[in-house]
């Protein structure tokens, strides 16, 4: 490539408004033919699309280089280029990267529709270039010094998942994070201070020597000074929104900020606080607990460890035999805790879960919760760990920017899917105080990508922090919204993952003319596949199917006659596994899965059905075996042309073909030891 043209010097004003406006309806009238263009292909059959799209991007960025100050001359001269010091600099570049590419194609085929297990795929072409041309310039969205566009265009992506989730961009605030388990953190972490915050607030007045009107969730108004420790931790996140504002204009600022640093846990830590309320309550009540979803992911045990409130003081609720949420057991929980006197501080509510994208049904969680505020005076943030199945919501929505209904979508996608409680449980997602999404997953972005989104902008105040680099703006400001660093947990972070996503939502609209089609089809695609593997001849052989998906994990099991423990079952699967998977050096399987184990205590209401349908082992034993658990096959199906197979392979046949043999070798290998000892 030479590049010996200079296009004419171009000197970019500042933009002060938005960037994008400019940019017209995504032309995507007919998603089937689109989606064609979305990817690379299972193999590279878009290769000269991408290729052409890298090449603008590169060729554009080298032209900006050329054409910055061309006054400057020439630093790296041609006669330099010739010596032999560059020339051995280049030869070793050019062998190494010559290296990392053969190793690099040791990795997995997750682009490939033979490669059924995580949730892992393709990446959008549009994700790809996008975070290829603006790596070359790598903006660091820490702060809008450092990224003057694409803190804006982060700011941008954020407002589109709001949107999608149903949240009030005007009054809901959020940005990207490096994945799912950062942005659960910042979720768990304004929760802590939004519910010890009016704690701090009764502390505070007293310094201040000011008393201030607080609501509670019985919507009584009553005198901070009045109330008990009790009811200090049970007050709405909106109330205790109102009364931060209420104590910032009581006082001087310098002094209610002094008063708060003396009372709030954040600055005074864990241990001085438990002190400190123990000699001002005299009788201070137990540990606030979290409330966990059985299936939640494992970042949240991380999270709680990390944020000094213990992983101890996790409480998980049950989940029923769909792996949602027991709403009956929750409020069974709230109860028994509110008459220990125990507060809540959350509850971490899933939709698609990880191993089973199950969808709680949010909005019956919050049901419960109107419950509680209304009978036993007791509150708590509700948080929607959408990392997985976030994208989801946009099979929801229409182009025009109507919803669509149950019936609606089950006829575009032609068959029980989804639900109508489905449709619900997406619906009540605005009601979450907080919910996380990884475009990293079902958004078919590159790492690193998750979002936290946040109801309440305000909250983001009471985790905010301010470097002495930052100009200190009062109020709510726009410029003020692109120093993203005081309100986040990270520090420098990638514009270009903000420009990937930007970019693939551009192409790929959050509406049934983008996600919503790309998501129905790996949906389509997996309930194809649970169908044939239920009729599926395998015998001797039995397949133990999972309940069809919330989305598009299809997990299952297989058993033969002869195994009659639990412990020769988890052999038997975990020995199939090994078979569909990459795990054995040397392995060429020709399908890969996934598994998992389920384990006592917090599958053990879910597990029933399939306990009774293996018939192995009672309840009882299942729970004994504790961490041994049940071993369970898993496969993610992003692929979203599974469902609709072209002229060559059919990867449905093919894979309970494929399923067939595994489960022969596998099973030669458990009921053989001196084979099974090769392993
Ligand atoms: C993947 C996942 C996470 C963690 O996300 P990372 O991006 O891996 O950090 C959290 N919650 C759920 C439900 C997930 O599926």
């Amino acid at each position: 490539m030479a590049f010996s043209l200079h296009r004419p010097y171009q000197n970019h004003p500042p933009r002060t408004h938005k960037l994008i406006s400019e940019v017209t309806d995504p032309q995507t009238s007919q998603p089937s033919e689109a989606l064609r263009a979305w990817f690379l292909g299972p193999h590279a059959e878009n290769g000269d699309l991408l290729e052409r799209l890298v090449t603008e991007a590169l060729r554009d960025h080298i032209f900006w280089r050329r054409n910055y100050h061309p006054e400057d001359g020439i630093t790296i001269r041609e006669t330099e280029r010739r010596k032999p010091g560059y020339e051995d600099a280049v030869s070793t570049l050019t062998q190494e990267l010559m290296g990392l590419l053969a190793e690099l194609k040791r990795g997995v085929p997750f682009f490939s529709a033979r490669y059924k297990a995580h949730m892992l795929s393709e990446q959008t072409i549009a994700a790809q270039v996008g975070y290829f041309a603006t790596m070359l310039y790598n903006p660091n969205n820490v702060s809008i010094e450092a990224s003057p566009v694409t803190s804006r265009i982060e700011l941008e992506v954020a407002e589109q998942l709001a949107r999608m989730i149903g949240y009030n961009p005007e009054t809901s605030w959020g940005h990207l994070t490096s994945g799912g388990t950062v942005a659960n953190f910042e979720a768990l972490w304004i929760a802590r201070n939004v519910f010890y915050f009016p704690l701090a607030a009764a502390g505070a007045i007293r310094d201040l020597q000011v008393d201030l009107p607080v609501t509670l969730p019985s919507g009584d108004v009553a005198r901070l000074d009045s109330l008990s420790l009790q009811e200090l931790l049970n007050i709405r996140t909106s109330d205790a929104l109102d009364l931060w504002h209420a104590l910032w204009n009581s006082a001087p600022r310098h002094a209610v900020a002094r008063a708060l640093d003396d009372h709030s846990l954040s600055t005074v830590g864990y241990q001085d606080y438990g002190r400190r309320l123990a000699l001002d309550y005299g009788d201070p009540l137990p540990a606030s607990v979290v409330l966990v979803a059985a299936t939640a992911h494992y970042s949240w045990e991380k999270i709680t460890r990390a944020l000094g409130i213990g992983s101890n003081q996790i409480v998980h609720i049950p989940v029923d035999s769909n792996f949602r949420l027991d709403t009956t057991a929750l409020w069974q929980q709230i109860e028994s805790l509110t008459r220990r006197r125990v507060p809540i501080m959350a509850c971490i509510t899933v939709c698609g879960t990880t191993e089973e994208s199950a969808v709680d049904q949010l909005d019956d969680i919050i049901a419960v919760r109107d419950r509680a505020e209304s009978e036993l005076g007791v509150t708590f943030h509700i948080h929607s760990d959408a990392c997985y199945g976030g994208y989801a919501a946009s099979v929801t929505w229409n182009a025009d920017g109507t919803r669509r209904t149950a019936a609606e979508i089950r006829a575009d996608v032609g068959g029980e899917w989804p639900t109508d409680n489905w449709v619900r449980a997406m619906l009540a997602l605005p009601r979450a105080d907080s919910v996380t999404i990884d475009p990293h997953k079902l958004g078919y972005i590159p790492y690193p990508a998750g979002a936290f989104l946040l109801k309440e902008r305000r909250a983001r105040e009471l985790v905010a922090v301010t470097p002495p680099y930052l100009e200190p703006t009062a109020g709510l400001d726009s410029a003020q919204d692109l120093f993203l660093g005081r309100f986040i947990f990270e520090g420098s972070k990638p514009g270009a993952a903000a420009a990937a996503v930007w970019l693939s939502h551009k192409v790929l609209p959050l509406d049934v003319r983008g996600y919503g089609y790309l998501i129905q089809r790996t949906v389509a695609g997996a309930y194809q596949l649970h169908e044939a593997l239920r009729v599926a001849q395998l015998e001797p052989f039995r397949i133990i199917l999972l309940p069809q998906p919330d989305i598009n994990i299809v997990c299952y099991l297989l058993h033969h006659a002869s195994l009659t423990t639990l412990s020769e079952v988890n052999a038997l699967n975990e020995a199939i596994y090994a078979h569909m998977s990459m795990g054995r050096p040397g392995a060429t399987p020709e399908y890969i899965i996934s598994r998992t184990r389920f384990q006592s205590p917090m599958y053990d209401v879910a597990i029933g059905p399939t306990l009774r349908e293996l018939d192995v082992c009672s309840e009882e034993q299942w729970r004994a075996a504790g961490m041994e658990g049940l071993v369970v096959l898993r496969s993610t199906i992003m692929d979203p042309h599974l469902a609709t197979p072209g002229p060559t392979a059919d990867h449905i046949s093919g894979f309970t073909s494929a399923l067939r043999r595994a489960c022969e070798a596998a099973y030669a290998e458990v009921s053989d030891p001196i084979q099974s000892g090769n392993r």
